[in-house]
């Protein structure tokens, strides 16, 4: 079985015809990327025709954002039940674009957290400090705040079935990575604070790191004891680089 997970979050990027060329690109590479569990994820309007060129293959299917309510008057939302029948296994929850452009708090992150594994599906926490909480040595605080929320609403023993990614702010989408000793530091203070409460499920949980990783930075953060992957945004667009990530982790 695969140790790693290597996501690519495509955002609001993609069309039909460049889902076809990735994914086809992405079937055609396998070979060496059997040290991640590779999964993608595509805007809604795309799951359909990702689900149908998946089949078969090992590659997963994860969703970008979610709607906590189960149905209902809630206009231009997409539910768990409906990303299940596209066969959705990851759930993102508190994206920092999120958090940053569509105002959501810890408590509708949380509850995105609550619902998803409610449906047995498996949430991807994303957490991260911005420059200026960096700067203020803020990051450790930030960033447990993010997990004790949480942690307050659904235990600690829910990571036995979820992910965390940790993404700084400030490496999203700009060209600077933290260096794998800042992102070891992170991670394992995040597993440190889970094992507070709940050891055994701290031990196992994945902490995938994001933040502009490339295939070049990809090994040596992967070389670190406490970081189990990848989200990445940027380089998940080509089937080439994103699989040079996957490759890394073998
Ligand atoms: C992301 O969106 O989660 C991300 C890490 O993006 P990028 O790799 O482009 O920084």
């Amino acid at each position: 079985m695969a140790n790693m997970i290597v996501a690519g979050n495509w955002k609001m990027n993609a069309s039909k015809s460049a889902v076809t060329e990735i994914l086809s690109g992405l079937k055609q590479g396998l070979v060496g990327t059997s040290g991640a569990e590779l999964v993608v994820f595509p805007p809604f309007p795309y799951l359909a025709q990702v689900q149908q060129e998946l089949a078969g293959t090992s590659i997963r299917i994860g969703l970008q954002n979610v709607c906590a309510a189960p149905k209902g008057a809630f206009t231009g939302e997409v539910s768990l039940a409906m990303a299940a029948e596209f066969g959705v296994t990851y759930v993102l929850v508190g994206h920092s674009e999120r958090r940053a452009l569509f105002a959501e708090d810890d408590a509708q992150v949380a509850a995105k957290y609550v619902a998803t594994q409610a449906a047995n599906l498996t949430p991807i926490l994303c957490v991260g400090e911005t420059l200026e909480q960096r700067e203020q040595g803020q990051t450790l605080a930030v960033v447990n705040a993010q997990v004790q929320a949480i942690i307050d609403a659904a235990g600690a023993d829910s990571f036995a079935n979820a992910v965390i990614a940790y993404e700084p702010v400030w490496a999203i989408g700009t060209g600077l990575t933290a260096s794998p000793a800042q992102a070891q530091a992170v991670h394992q203070a995040i597993r440190e604070h889970v094992a507070k409460v709940a050891p055994v499920e701290a031990a196992s949980m994945k902490i995938l790191y994001g933040g502009s990783v490339t295939a070049a930075s990809a090994a040596e953060l992967f070389a670190q004891a406490d970081i189990d992957g990848s989200l990445v945004g940027g380089a998940s667009l080509q089937a080439e680089s994103f699989l040079a990530i996957g490759q890394a982790a073998q």
